[in-house]
């Protein structure tokens, strides 16, 4: 093969690209050909875009106003000649940007690599067979089928479209789908009127389509733009980037504060060089500087604890949402369901008959009030099993001893039944053979196709299958037993069908047509009228235990979840009932429904308060699904919901957690979804609820123990500036205090594990803010007592004859220790650190004795004393130090305690 590059593949006739390619549009390429071409061009990915480059991550830890200060300081500092400080000054910068390099980059990998884990499949012809591969594996001259939904997996040179559109926004920013026809362009039409190619990452919106491969790779058109794809994931959020901002607001008000602090300092006749360390002192001390990263870190480990139980989150924000979630709109086959379909039930001209056997093995029997029946007999039975083999897309397989379904569980559920009933799924194929197809659509509920018949005198044959409005609707006539055509009795069958679906059962119903031999295409219109209705089956498809257990427990925990479904509104009812879901319901306590018709009726305002008493919604198309989101939403819900059609994309965009199913999801819905369920499991949804709700208290506990050290490391400069007294602490010192305990302490409270009753309160209020009163409070009360600790210490000490050196290592032993008795009490917010038990964070135990260990160093190692101003103190000195921290956290446990005592009482009080 020659070269690829340059070709105007737009312009060629079809048949020259499958000769220049060497291809059979039919048969696709032969194993031979693929293995040398693989070698030849390579895998069909883009080589990975230098992203943020690790040289910028590590200069943007510089680019920080705190950095800014300390710079400055340094070079003041070494101005002076103050070689030693100056040096630990800028070590410090350069250790600071190391540890936040080392942390962002960490954070990214991890986002990073969730990214790549999805990546996409495609249906390919290869010698002669269609199958699904990896992306990865096409190579130039494949011939790839598209169905909406679809990711294109490489550039395609399309020779067949159905109605096929794309969403070609990833290339060209043009948000309304292209329409797709095979043909020739002329060879200047610009790559927006490309209509006969289908370009790599763009997405299939509609219809069908075979196209041949022409680029692979960085060859593709999106693989030359690289500019386009974002290679580094952003890592903000909602919550994240409120931090900054209050962060910013802060350092302007500290910095005036130290504006102030220096000013009156010099008025007071104190020497400028004091005051301007004064002033850098309080400026390192109160900016709580490590907050936004900090908390970037704990989002991070959460969505890593997120992927492990199968909930895969794709966009940041998602992880703090998920904590606030109020509302899950599920899909229910699949999701709430096994999707193990097994037909039980067959009805056709009058007679009903059950099916013996279990799961997708063939083996059982068609019965007649529990006497074995010969289909062959009952030709409108016949007709109807006949109907469920030709008119579908799967197939039933048998590997390691096991059935299986390879597409769609409802079509494997009806070959299952036709083999039951005696028929050979093979061989109808091949006497049948197929002409054409309207495939399955959500928003349709039905699928047709059209068959050559074989001696069929030059006609053709429809089968029809679908949700029983759709096909009855077309039906004027039915088939009877014996074979001859009769009235249809529409009643009858919306009867038995009620009877069918009140147990749960998901119903289908079947439906034939004689088309002319002429007929070679099948259209809408071909299917719209003039059928004659064969009969129907009825599959059950049990719900999912861990689905029934994970609901139960969301709605314990204030998460109301509604159920979205295409089927029939009492099947949904039935399966509703089952699983236990809450909401309006009849006498009978069977749940009322909504369905897609008394929907589509409704006001904006009626359906905002139905929406939200209603448990239930049938026969809903993905269309309506998207305004059923906004209605919850208007009541202020935060609605998570599920998805896995392209016509599920606008919905999940609209919805705050947009969900897509990971295994029968659609690449459209994927790309279009927050979070991605590896397993398509309800139950993954809950746990990904509980994992959210733990890494915002996490934050929240993060943030309460980091603010007080600010604030008492703001309030030790100040008061000493104003008492006139000297620095109890110095910078170097503050930065020691402020680098060790975040990383050593506070951030262990990211691995902290969820509280025991997270799921027993109600979610958090989106609109409250992350501090609140009570904690606030805290923060303040505990920043006084680091104050009154350190500063009361350090007089005594001084008082007693010891050095400043001495006094000072004091000082900043009781933050320290502080630090370490006060993270206990913020492992829970709420209960006493005894309950919590001290091994249930191995991490909290590895960072103090680290702590512990580098505090030794810092008052005892000469080289320490020597960077950082400090000197050996006493045995009696650890006693104060140790005395005052303990005393912060018992002061603390009482505080909780109280609030404890007040919050049941006033439980009490409420409770009648
Ligand atoms: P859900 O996934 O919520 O159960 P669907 O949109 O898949 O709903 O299906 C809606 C209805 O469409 C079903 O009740 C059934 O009657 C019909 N249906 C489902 N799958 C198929 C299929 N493969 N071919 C024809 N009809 C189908
Ligand atoms: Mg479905």
């Amino acid at each position: 093969m020659r070269e690829l590059l340059g070709k105007h593949w737009h312009h060629l006739p079809a048949e020259e690209v499958f000769d220049y390619l060497e291809t059979d549009p039919a048969a696709g390429l032969d194993l031979f050909a693929i293995g040398h071409r693989r070698e030849q061009f390579g895998a069909n990915v883009l080589a990975p875009r230098p992203g943020t480059s690790p040289l910028v991550l590590f200069a943007m830890q510089f680019h920080q106003p705190l950095v800014y200060i300390l710079i400055a300081a340094g070079v003041v500092t070494a101005i002076l000649e103050e070689w030693v400080d100056a040096g630990v000054i800028l070590g410090v910068v350069l250790v600071n940007a190391v540890i936040g390099f080392v942390q962002e980059s960490k954070a990214l990998r991890a986002i990073e690599s969730l990214a790549r884990g999805m990546s996409s499949e495609a249906t390919v012809i290869r010698a002669g067979e269609a199958r699904r591969l990896p992306a990865g594996e096409l190579v130039p001259g494949d011939v790839v089928l598209l169905q909406s939904g679809d990711k294109v997996p490489a550039d395609l040179r399309l020779f067949r479209c159905r109605s096929l559109q794309a969403d070609e926004s990833a290339l060209t920013g043009e948000s309304v789908p292209a329409s797709k026809e095979a043909g020739v362009l002329p060879r200047e039409a610009p790559l927006a009127e490309h209509r006969n190619m289908a370009y790599s990452s763009t997405l299939v919106t509609f219809g069908t389509g075979s196209g041949v491969v022409v680029a692979t790779g960085d060859q593709t058109e999106i693989g030359r733009i690289n500019e386009l794809i974002a290679a580094t994931p952003s890592l903000e959020t909602p919550l994240t980037r409120d931090i900054s901002a209050f962060s910013r607001t802060l350092l302007y008000v500290i910095l005036g504060l130290a504006a102030l602090t220096f000013a009156v300092g010099l008025l007071r006749g104190r020497s400028w060089i004091e005051m301007f360390m004064a002033s850098v002192a309080l400026a390192v001390g109160a900016i709580p500087e490590g907050l936004p990263a900090a908390v970037t870190i704990t989002l991070a480990v959460g969505m890593k604890k997120m992927a492990r139980r199968n909930a895969i989150i794709r966009k940041l924000p998602a992880v703090e949402t998920l904590g606030s979630t109020t509302m899950i709109c599920s899909d229910k086959t699949g999701t709430l369901t096994q999707n193990q379909m097994t037909v039980q039930q067959a009805i056709a001209g009058g007679t009903l008959v059950s099916l013996s056997g279990a799961g997708y093995d063939p083996e059982g029997r068609v019965l007649r009030d529990g006497e074995p029946l010969e289909p062959g007999r009952h030709e409108a039975l016949w007709e109807t099993f006949r109907a469920g083999v030709l008119c579908q897309d799967s197939r039933l397989v048998r590997r390691d001893e096991q059935w299986q379904v390879e597409g769609d569980p409802t079509e494997g559920a009806l070959i299952v039944a036709a083999r039951k009933a005696g028929l050979d799924p093979d061989g109808l194929a091949d006497a049948f053979p197929r002409l054409d197809a309207i495939p399955f659509e959500s928003q349709h509920q039905y699928m047709a196709t059209l068959h050559h018949v074989a001696g069929g005198g030059g006609s053709h044959l429809v089968y029809v299958k679908g949700g029983i409005e759709e096909v009855l609707r077309r039906c004027d006539t039915a088939l009877q037993g014996d074979g001859g055509v009769g009235p249809l009795d529409a009643e009858e069958v919306h009867r038995r069908v009620g009877e069918l679906a009140r147990r749960g059962l998901r119903v289908l119903g079947f439906a034939r047509k004689t088309l002319p031999g002429s007929a070679r295409t099948l259209d809408a219109s071909d299917v719209a009228g003039g059928l004659t209705f064969l009969g129907l089956q009825a599959m059950m498809d049990p719900p999912r235990p861990a689905a029934v257990s994970a609901i139960e427990t969301c709605q314990r925990a204030g998460v109301r979840v509604k159920m979205i479904t295409g089927d029939h509104a009492w099947t949904a009812s039935a399966i509703a009932t089952e699983i236990g879901l809450q909401g309006a319901a009849d006498e009978q306590g069977r749940l009322l429904t909504l369905t897609g018709q008394e929907l589509a009726r409704l006001g904006d305002r009626a359906l905002i308060e139905e929406a939200d008493r209603v448990a239930v919604f049938a026969r809903v198309s993905p269309e309506q699904k998207l305004r059923l989101v906004e209605a919850l939403q208007a009541r202020g819900n935060v609605v998570a919901m599920t998805g896995d059609g392209v016509n599920d994309a606008p919905a999940l965009r609209q919805a705050d957690l947009g969900i897509a199913m990971g295994i029968t999801g659609t690449e459209v819905a994927k790309e279009a979804a927050d979070m991605v369920l590896a397993d398509d499991n309800f139950a993954s949804i809950e746990a990904a609820v509980e994992e959210g709700r733990g890494v915002y208290d996490n934050l929240v506990k993060f943030i309460t123990w980091t603010l007080p050290t600010n604030i008492g490391e703001g309030l030790v400069i100040l008061v000493a500036i104003v008492a006139g007294a000297r620095l109890p602490i110095l910078p170097v010192q503050i930065l020691w205090i402020n680098m060790t305990t975040a990383v050593l302490l506070g951030l262990m409270l990211a691995f902290e594990p969820k509280e025991p009753g997270i799921m027993l309160r109600p979610p958090r209020d989106p609109r409250t803010p992350v501090l609140t009163r009570p904690l606030v409070f805290r923060i303040a009360l505990v920043g006084l007592l680091l104050l009154a600790g350190s500063f009361g210490l350090f007089e005594w000490e001084q008082a007693r004859g010891g050095s400043l050196a001495e006094a000072r290592t004091v000082a900043v032993n009781v933050f320290v220790v502080g630090g370490i008795f006060y993270l206990l009490n913020c492992r829970s917010l709420r209960d006493s650190f005894v309950r919590v038990g001290l091994w249930s964070n191995p991490w909290i135990v590895v960072g103090v004795a680290i702590m512990i260990a580098l505090q030794l160093a810092f008052t005892y190692l000469p080289a320490m004393n020597a960077a950082f101003s400090s000197a050996p103190i006493g045995p009696d000195e650890w006693g104060r130090i140790v005395v005052a921290g303990a005393s912060i956290s018992l002061v603390i446990g009482a505080e909780k305690w109280i609030r404890r005592r007040w919050s049941s009482a006033a439980a009490t009080v409420r409770s009648p």
